[in-house]
């Protein structure tokens, strides 16, 4: 049976926050979606385990975080910041050469094929420890028999947690659970399952599948399937977020103009090394580092994949103007993201 390896960053954009500021760790954090904590609207992005502590939950409206916590630590959300993070996780796990799964900003899935336990065990530390190294944050790994198990077992062990849930062991795992807690089932669908008595997983794999099938159509037979162990789930290989980048340490500049030879070299050099590897890019970023080790990333994401020099130097020609305010530039950088594979693809234009 092969195997599925599952990671997700705990509390990600908390964590990442708490890196880059080390004095607000230990102490309660939200990341959200305003400006600021005071505006009366947004919600919690994430936060890190000493706000819930308080109940504070992602989603949450702010308004009502900020009642359970008057002093809450705040921070508003940083994509770019995340992304970069992201990417540099993602690029580490490819390492591996297995086929990879991208879920979200701060999941992956990765098809690790046949295992003994003791083999699995050691590989999610192996994983577990290259994440810790790469990023500095923490992570919960786990490996079972399909996306949704592996997924379940991840879940199950947060945070910083490892778990092996081997195929002969995943029946004892699951059997007990409540129906919400397979992947998959929401609110809704939860309801109708228990409006037909049926509320535990081990319910579930005993229901008869004509009447699951009645109740929730297709998807019913899935979970009929999921509860009685079998996960059908396939590993889709993405390289949506894998990014090239290019950076450079300059003299200090005060202007876009004086950053523009240097922006079309990095371009020429990243446009090289995406033809040699076979990529396109959608998405072009610039960063700048400025005096006083303050940076800020500038990304757009264009209409098209291409592998166009000229639509790379267009576009970070004008991000670049964006990055310049009056601080002194003193490192620059150039980034192409939102990959695919060039091999057997039609161009879309
Ligand atoms: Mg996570």
């Amino acid at each position: 049976m092969k195997l599925v390896l599952y990671l997700d960053m705990d509390y990600f954009f908390a964590a990442c926050e708490e890196l880059r500021h080390p004095e607000l760790k230990g102490k309660p954090l939200i990341v959200g979606t305003s400006e600021s904590l005071d505006s009366g609207k947004g919600v919690v992005m994430t936060c890190n385990y000493e706000a819930r502590k308080y109940g504070i939950h992602s989603a949450m409206p702010l308004t009502m975080a900020v009642k359970l916590k008057r002093d809450v630590n705040y921070i508003h959300e940083d994509w770019d910041y995340y992304q970069s993070v992201s990417d540099a996780i993602m690029a580490r796990l490819r390492e591996y050469g297995n086929p990879l799964d991208i879920m979200s900003i701060d999941e992956a899935a990765m098809g690790i094929g046949e295992m003994d336990r003791d083999t699995a065990l050691a590989f999610a530390k192996e994983v577990k420890k290259a994440v810790q190294d790469v990023s500095s944050l923490p992570c919960t790994v786990a490996i079972s028999s399909g996306k949704v198990f592996a997924k379940m077992a991840c879940d199950s062990a947060k945070p910083d947690g490892l778990k092996v849930v081997m195929p002969d062991e995943v029946m004892g795992f699951i059997s007990g659970m409540d129906i919400e807690k397979l992947m998959g089932v929401g609110p809704k669908t939860a309801d109708k399952l228990r409006s037909i008595g049926i509320g535990k997983i081990s319910q579930l794999a005993g229901a008869d599948p004509m009447v699951l099938i009645d109740a929730l159509g297709s998807f019913g037979k899935e979970l009929y399937l999921l509860a009685n162990g079998t996960d059908n789930s396939r590993i889709v290989e993405s390289y949506d977020v894998l990014s090239i980048s290019r950076e450079k340490a300059i003299d200090p500049a005060g202007s876009a103009a004086e950053v523009y030879p240097l922006m079309e070299e990095l371009s020429r050099s990243l446009i090289d090394e995406i033809n040699k590897k076979g990529f396109w890019f959608r998405t072009v970023s610039v960063k700048a580092r400025y005096e006083g080790f303050s940076e800020r990333i500038k990304s757009r994401r264009l209409s098209n994949y291409t592998d166009s020099l000229n639509t790379l130097t267009e576009t970070a020609k004008r991000l670049t103007d964006t990055l310049f305010d009056g601080k002194k530039v003193r490192k620059y950088g150039v980034r192409v993201s939102t990959l695919i594979k060039s091999k057997g693809q039609k161009r879309l234009f």
